[in-house]
């Protein structure tokens, strides 16, 4: 699939597209690229119904309704949409008091800036919910915040350590405790069967370029009730939750990505976690002191972190760059030379955070990969020990 010799183990910071949604994105940039928006002729009508049956399935992938789904640019946009407009709502400023968000530490980025950010306009008080080493919530801890909350925020799955979290017993908790679940579902989607209408999930955000489909497209799913302030004006497209003219080529293209993972799913994710499977065996046989991080019975198949204590991931990343794509932390923090706020909030020590790797697998992944791996992965890091002890 990917003519170069390389090998791509960065699968949660995006994975290639599949050849399948490329020919149907270039279809909706080709023949078919009428504004969704034209009402006058049948270019608009093509465009229209492409956008409606994407709706349609990127609804049916995560238990849905089509029309609770808001086309955005990715899942940070949806993150922004769902806290920025939920706190400015009328219904919200009615309170006359800021929002009370609690919030995981473990959260990416763009949930975690975007509190911050509004707790710093005075929009919003945060709470932090207590995390356990393997990445996991303290349940009982989230259930006795939940009292003191209007809303709770709760990625479905982790995108360093991939730990996948108890969605449907969490939504329990917050509709028995009258809480708001937002809910960061981009590495999940397409991976582990979600429920959004079942698990009373409040808001739901997604990205299409984590399953297969274009960068740049998302989406917002939003429970009917819900008063959002829009963040994004002018034309009233979407109901006017987000204006702008619809990337159709991307919609379409990330419908067909969702439609691909609601029929192959089911068969891809094993194959996925007994080659992950087979790649952390091998790495725990050759390399000493590797130990696993996060929870390794509630995981993404195709996620593996390790840390490898004294020994920098820099170091073995850059002896790596040009043969293997893995990653010192999510893409988003390593281009810093800060440690991952993830490692550092299930509070690994110094040594092992900054000897901590994360390995992507999907499903373009194949023995050959892996077994290739292994082997330019423990000789970087036999070669980094090797001039430390210089
Ligand atoms: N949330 C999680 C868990 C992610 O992994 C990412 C991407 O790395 C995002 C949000 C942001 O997604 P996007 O690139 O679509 O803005």
């Amino acid at each position: 699939m990917i003519a170069d010799s390389r090998i791509y183990l960065d699968y949660h910071a995006t994975t290639p597209v599949d050849p399948r949604v490329v020919d149907l994105v270039v279809h909706h940039m080709t023949t078919r690229f009428g504004n969704a928006s034209s009402v006058d002729h049948a270019f608009g009508d093509d465009a229209a119904d492409a956008v409606r049956r994407a709706r349609a399935e990127v609804a049916e992938l995560v238990g849905a309704s089509p029309r609770s789904v808001v086309f955005t640019s990715g899942a940070t946009e949806s993150i922004n949409l769902a806290l920025r407009g939920l706190v400015r709502s009328a219904a919200m400023r009615r309170t006359g008091r800021p929002a009370r968000i609690g919030v995981s530490p473990l959260e990416h980025r763009a949930v975690l800036d975007c509190c911050e950010a509004l707790e710093a306009e005075g929009l919003v008080s945060l709470t932090w919910f207590r995390v356990q080493p393997t990445g996991q919530l303290d349940l009982q801890d989230f259930e006795v915040s939940c009292d003191r909350l209007d809303v709770a925020c709760v990625m479905a799955a982790n995108n360093e350590i991939g730990t996948v979290y108890p969605l449907e017993e969490i939504g329990a908790i917050c509709s028995r405790r009258g809480v708001l679940l937002i809910t960061d579902a981009t590495q999940a989607a397409g991976k582990i069967p979600l429920k959004f209408n079942e698990w009373g999930v409040g808001m739901m955000a997604l990205t299409a370029h984590k399953m297969y489909g274009p960068k740049g497209v998302g989406a917002l799913l939003v429970s009917p009730g819900i008063e959002l302030e829009p963040i994004v004006r002018g034309g009233g497209h979407q109901r006017g939750l987000r204006s702008g003219t619809l990337n159709v080529p991307g919609i379409a293209g990330f419908g067909l990505a969702c439609r691909l993972r609601s029929e192959e799913m089911a068969e891809d994710e094993p194959a996925i976690a007994r080659r992950r499977d087979r790649l952390e065996a091998a790495l725990l046989r050759l390399v000493p002191e590797l130990i696993v991080n996060g929870d390794r019975v509630n995981r993404l198949a195709g996620n593996l972190h390790v840390s490898i204590p004294n020994v920098p991931n820099t170091a073995v990343v850059a002896r790596l760059r040009h043969h293997l794509a893995i990653s010192t932390g999510s893409a988003c923090s390593s281009g810093t030379l800060s440690q991952s706020h993830v490692v550092r909030g299930i509070r690994l020590p110094d040594d092992l955070a900054d000897g901590s790797l994360r390995f992507g697998l999907g499903k373009f992944t194949t023995d050959d990969h892996v077994e290739t791996a292994v082997r330019l992965v423990s000789e970087a890091i036999r070669q980094v020990r090797s001039a430390l002890s210089c």
